[in-house]
């Protein structure tokens, strides 16, 4: 067990949010065609708003602090957030597309003394990477950026979400990663849309790519282990909860609303209303969630993957049910070890298709993503994300 998950294990017995992802705008400058957020202003949080907000997650326990967006960058006061953050002591980790950091802002970002900072490239192709950006000279612009960082000394970690588009281009994405000295990740899941709309999942890869990324040692580490059936289902795995979402973390919007994880739109309260120590501590919807183990699950607690399972309750919750299966899950636990989970095979006997991804039809234009931030308190260390 790696040292932040113990720490995640002992913050969830003692109810404790170790861990905060704050969206300070979901305003962007660039349309991925993947995003799931919508771009206009309804009302974003003040800099005093946000400034009380990192005093509440401080005096809450809160250490692990993730700031995002949209483009955190289209904040003016983005400087100021991070001074606070900083005085506040939280490790800071920034996600940003970066195409407004030039050499001043790489200079500047230095007295806050960040964790990391992540940089979505989708391919190594401009060609590509603009395409799904929407932005004329973006990867330009992302790479140089990422080069005046590094030689600032700061961490830079390369997130690489995979779809349709950009399929083939992660071992461009990879080589990238190491000439510029970042870390590569890659996620291949694309989330519907924040506003319910499911057409962009039609951008997921296929069955037989993510098989391939799946059993590409170079990406997911030993492919023995990672390949492994599924583990045998005992007592332990049955009382196990799906990941750190509400139990150890929260997910906080430019608005003030609370949810359990950027990927689980579960409105859970809202900071304008509430101090958020009695959201997190009396929210009926977070009570919930912490109150669902895997013995809980309809359709997951007879599977024989639940032991080892990424299963993601966001995604089950935008699907219908959280407290059902996540099909996106049940194709990665199907493209790891061949073994079809018990809701395909359920879905399989009414005679419902498999591959969800291919029967989807676009019905959105798409719009932008923002990927999951702490791992889900799933202890699979590889370069794939939660
Ligand atoms: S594979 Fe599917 S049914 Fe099985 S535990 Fe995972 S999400 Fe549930
Ligand atoms: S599995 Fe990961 S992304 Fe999904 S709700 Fe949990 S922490 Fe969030």
């Amino acid at each position: 067990m790696s040292l932040i998950t113990e720490l995640d294990s002992r913050a969830g017995k003692l109810g404790v949010p170790l861990s905060a992802h704050l969206d300070v705008t979901y305003r962007c400058n660039e349309r991925c065609v993947h995003c799931y957020l919508p771009h206009d202003d309804r009302g974003e949080m003040t800099t005093a708003e946000i400034v009380d907000l990192l005093d509440q997650l401080a005096d809450a326990g809160v250490f692990f602090l993730t700031i995002s967006g949209g483009e955190p960058f289209l904040r003016r006061d983005l400087f100021e957030i991070l001074a606070h953050a900083r005085a506040r002591t939280f490790n800071i980790k920034l996600k940003t597309n970066a195409i407004l950091i030039r050499e001043g802002e790489a200079e500047s970002l230095r007295r806050f003394n960040l964790d990391s900072i992540q940089i979505s490239i989708y391919s190594h192709r401009p060609e590509v990477h603009d395409a799904i950006t929407k932005v004329k000279g973006s990867l330009e612009r992302s790479i140089a950026a990422i080069r005046f960082l590094k030689s600032r000394g700061f961490k830079v970690t390369i997130a690489n979400v995979i779809m349709r588009y950009n399929r083939h281009d992660y071992p461009g994405v990879q080589a990238l990663a190491a000439e510029l000295g970042a870390i590569f990740t890659i996620d291949p899941t694309i989330t519907p849309h924040i506003e319910g709309d499911r057409g962009i999942l039609a951008l997921n890869v296929s069955r037989a790519d993510l098989e391939e990324i799946f059993h590409t040692e170079s990406l997911v580490g030993n492919l023995e282990e990672f390949c492994a059936p599924p583990v045998a289902v005992d007592d332990d795995v049955l009382d196990s909860v799906s990941c750190s979402a509400g139990h150890t973390l929260a997910y906080i919007s430019p608005y003030g609303d609370v949810f359990p994880c950027v990927q689980f739109p579960l409105p859970s309260g809202n900071v304008r209303k509430q101090k958020f120590l009695d959201i997190w501590r009396d929210s009926p919807q977070l009570r919930e969630v912490r109150s669902i183990h895997a013995r809980d699950l309809e359709g997951c607690s007879e599977c024989g993957h639940v032991g080892s399972c990424t299963r993601c309750p966001g995604l089950a919750y935008r699907e219908g049910n959280m407290r059902g299966p996540s099909m996106a899950d049940c194709e990665k636990s199907f493209a790891r070890t061949g073994i079809p989970s018990r809701n395909m095979l359920r879905k399989a006997a009414f005679s419902v298709p498999l591959v969800q991804i291919e029967e989807w039809r676009s019905t959105a234009s798409g719009a932008g993503l923002a990927e999951d931030d702490f791992g889900g308190g799933k202890d699979r260390e590889n370069v794939l994300s939660c």
